[in-house]
């Protein structure tokens, strides 16, 4: 991953100053990570040889609340990554008007060589390592790319042992028996499908009219497209780490989940109950993909996938992140100049987020909702954020992610100046209260 993540990461601050309320010393302030943390995760493997891991965590800005953020096991994790993800939260936090910062962890492990009781020690491990520094009112993880419930639930279990006390608000994302709540297994791809609903409203669209590809088919890639197959929008691309496949008549979403469950692969298939066949469908890459004359894009698997070199070549005129991160600072230049509406990942991804909010309200109060009390909250903050910064649009000449960027930035500056700023220390008289 390129050391400059985080730099093009921080470059969209400045972009987003003239649009919003923020004393220039916040937004320095914004500029740093408030704690990084490294550590290396001694393992056992399983044939009883020893693995040393390095994990991160980095705590970025907690000044709205404590703050909040997914692990990401991957092999191209580094530091200048997981600052730029801590970043990314504690603008999507603010922007969703919930009350935490930003923070992230990671460790640099390809999950897909390890054995599961190997995860399971890694992921203790990890735990174990970062105690110290995280804390249901201090730092709040959750899942992110390659890990998922179980993991939390191990995680959860780790933490709770170390401090001799039962502690589900630790971690979100868990499994529903050990706290996790209804709706979150799904809230990443239903937050940006809540999205995708109000632009739908607004510009007057038929599902059945409109194609989407979608690149990566995770959890939140294969949610987004399922809710909006469910509607009768046309997903004619998918794909995996591996490759993707495009129809042009689209893909029965449920069939594609049910075998890449069992299969692990992205396969052009339409099943009846368990019994698969295949259907007719080009095979393409993950590159072809995102150059695709569709109506929506959603880059859904990691950062960096549309850059100045493609961005030029994108022909769908709605772009949808998914994914934290998929568009280059520079690249979003050209996509702005081509008229391509962008919602942006701190908008269009932060469902995931809001529902780990509700799931750690819950496990303070003690008390648990039902699912359509989730979703039916979810879609009140999704759909109230969005259509703000969509009227802000109109008023104000900028762009859907500079514009997001201000709002989440108005929301952090009350924060900070509400505890003094330049301007207020340096009054000679100071006003006692
Ligand atoms: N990893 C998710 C994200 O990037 C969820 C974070 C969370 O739930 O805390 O937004």
């Amino acid at each position: 991953m390129s050391e400059n993540i985080f730099d093009d990461a921080i470059k969209r601050l400045d972009a987003a100053f003239k649009y919003a309320k923020i004393d220039p010393e916040a937004l320095e302030k914004l500029k740093f990570a408030k704690t990084t943390l490294e550590v290396s995760i001694p393992v056992r493997m399983d044939d009883g040889s020893l693995n040393v891991y390095t994990g991160y965590r980095v705590r970025y800005d907690d000044t709205r609340g404590p703050t909040k953020g997914g692990i990401r096991y991957h092999p191209n994790v580094s530091l200048p990554e997981v600052k730029a993800l801590a970043f990314w939260m504690t603008f999507k936090c603010a922007l969703v008007g919930i009350p935490y910062g930003g923070g992230k962890g990671g460790i640099i492990v390809d999950p897909k060589t390890l054995s599961r009781l190997e995860v399971e020690r890694l992921s203790r491990g990890y735990i174990a390592s970062i105690a110290d520094f995280i804390g249901p009112d201090t730092d709040i993880p959750a899942p992110d790319v390659y890990t998922n419930a179980r993991i939390m639930g191990w995680m959860m279990d780790e933490y709770s042992k170390i401090k001799r006390q039962r502690t589900p608000a630790i971690i979100t994302g868990k499994p529903i028996p050990l706290g996790g709540s209804l709706g979150r297994e799904d809230a990443t791809g239903r937050g940006a499908y809540y999205c995708i609903k109000e632009l739908e409203k607004r510009r007057g669209w038929n599902p059945s009219d409109i194609t989407v590809a979608v690149q990566g088919f995770g959890n939140a890639g294969q949610h987004v497209a399922a809710l909006l197959h469910r509607d009768g929008y046309r997903i004619v691309a998918v794909s995996d780490s591996r490759g993707a496949i495009y129809r042009k008549e689209g893909f029965d979403i449920p069939s594609i989940i049910h075998s890449k469950n069992s299969t692990k692969r992205v396969q052009a298939v339409y099943c009846e109950g368990s019994v698969c066949e295949m259907v007719e469908a080009s095979t393409i890459t993950n590159e072809d993909l995102l150059e695709l004359d569709v109506d929506i894009l959603i880059p859904a698997a990691l950062e960096n996938v549309i850059t100045e070199e493609n961005a030029a070549k994108i022909k769908a005129p709605v772009v949808v992140e998914v994914a934290n991160g998929p568009v280059t600072a520079d690249a979003d230049e050209i996509l702005v100049k081509n008229d391509i509406l962008v919602i942006p990942d701190i908008l269009a991804n932060a469902g995931g987020v809001v529902v780990s909010y509700f799931e750690w309200v819950q496990n303070k109060a003690g008390y648990y909702w039902t699912e359509e009390e989730v979703h039916q909250r979810l879609q009140t903050i999704m759909s109230r954020e969005f259509n703000v910064i969509f009227e802000r649009m109109s008023e104000e000449d900028a762009d859907m992610r500079t514009l997001s960027y201000a709002h989440a930035l108005d929301r952090i500056g009350k924060a900070i100046s509400a505890q003094g700023t330049y301007s207020y220390f340096s009054e000679e008289e100071m006003e006692t209260a």
